[in-house]
């Protein structure tokens, strides 16, 4: 039995004559563990006792039952060791940072990359010093943060980056590489974003944003009010943002036809030297309502059926196309109000009823399930 339990785990040997203490280590996944094996005088396996190192006690838990139950199922101290190899495969795959905790290597490695780059980049390193943050700022003066994450294998390995970016973030890596060079890759993907963020920073701060809430840095898509209950929703290019983007006029339909008109007639005159806030103005014909010439209260109106202004994400956006009217509610206010009433007629998922308000006919469209 001695000389298998040599052979399998060269690690593993008796500490006293009697053979009833084994001491060494246990190999899983090119890790050692610490392991130590109390047997009784009569060395019968079942009875023995396992003592951990704080690693492998950490990794078994959770475990503890299998183990025991190996432990007296098998009939010798080598079958027993192979079987806890099994459990302990099984424990490291579902914890991924036990398996990869790095060589120290690793660590003067990051440290001189580190110099390179400079450490005033640094915002953050988490404690296993493998997820770092760095800042970064483009030629217009914003702040952005690079977050990566580094494998045991840097740099062999490629580190997994990521940032609040419109685009995907794409960086080349070979095992010569350094953090220095994925750092000036990454100012070259925000250079090349200069110009859609400088788009959306004068979008958002001369006009009225109704949604997103708070849009962050990757955010394409920005919902301007008009005028009262009138909207219209732009999705700029990340990669084109000079360009006419996607618009779409949200309201009552008194108030979005014109503008609607307005739109397909002028589209030509879109100008791509322009800024993209300039040619809406242009090709709308309109002022758009800016934080200096209005409060923001005058376009968040609530919904006139629950009385608030957001419901969870959506914003009252279905208008009574009463021009006298005008009121606005949630589409899943309205739709639930209407369902509920005797007099309304339902075709497929659109019912057709009565405004709240002004009891003008109106129609509203089952809300589409947000993901
Ligand atoms: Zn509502
Ligand atoms: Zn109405």
């Amino acid at each position: 039995m001695e000389t298998s339990l040599v052979k399998d785990n060269p690690l593993l040997l008796p500490l006293n004559k009697e053979k009833t203490i084994y001491d060494g280590f246990i190999t899983v996944q090119e890790r050692d563990f610490r392991i130590r094996i109390h047997l009784p005088p009569d060395r019968q396996v079942a009875r023995s006792r396992l003592h951990c190192c704080w690693r492998l006690k950490h990794l078994l838990r959770g475990y503890e039952h299998i183990v025991k139950q190996r432990l007296q199922q098998s009939p010798d101290l080598v079958s027993f060791i192979l079987e806890l190899k099994t459990v302990l495969e099984v424990g490291l795959k579902s914890f991924p940072e036990c398996r990869s905790i790095p060589p120290p290597q690793y660590y003067s490695q990051l440290i001189s990359e580190m110099e390179t780059l400079g450490w005033a980049k640094l915002l953050f390193i988490n404690t296993e010093f493998q997820t770092l943050r760095l800042k970064a700022e483009d030629s217009s003066g914003r702040e952005h943060i690079l977050t990566i994450k580094l494998k045991s294998k840097h740099p062999a390995e490629a580190p997994e980056c990521s940032a609040d970016l419109p685009i995907p973030l794409l960086i080349t890596w070979t095992p010569q590489s350094t953090l220095d060079q994925l750092y000036n890759q990454f100012l070259l993907v925000l250079e090349s974003l200069t110009k859609f963020w400088d788009v959306l920073d004068e979008i958002d701060s001369k006009t009225w944003i109704l949604e997103p809430e708070k849009p962050s840095r990757s955010d394409t898509m920005r919902r301007i009010a008009v005028g009262n209950n009138v909207s219209i929703k732009v999705e700029v290019d990340p990669r084109h943002p000079e360009m006419l983007p996607e618009c779409c006029l949200l309201g009552a339909e008194h108030a979005v036809t014109p503008l609607r008109n307005k739109l397909n007639a002028n589209m030509h005159l879109w100008n791509p030297d322009s800024s993209v806030l300039h040619n809406l103005r242009d090709v709308l014909e309109i002022e758009f309502p800016s934080p200096a010439t209005h409060e923001k209260s005058t376009f968040s109106v609530e919904c006139g059926i629950c009385y608030s202004y957001r419901l969870e994400a959506a914003i009252p956006d279905h208008v009574c196309n009463d021009p006298r009217c005008g009121q606005p509610f949630h589409q899943a206010c309205l739709y639930e109000w209407l369902r509920a009433l005797p007099s309304s007629r339902q075709s497929f998922n659109i019912v057709f009823g009565e405004c709240p308000y002004c009891s003008k006919p109106i129609t509203v469209k089952m809300a589409a399930q947000k993901s």
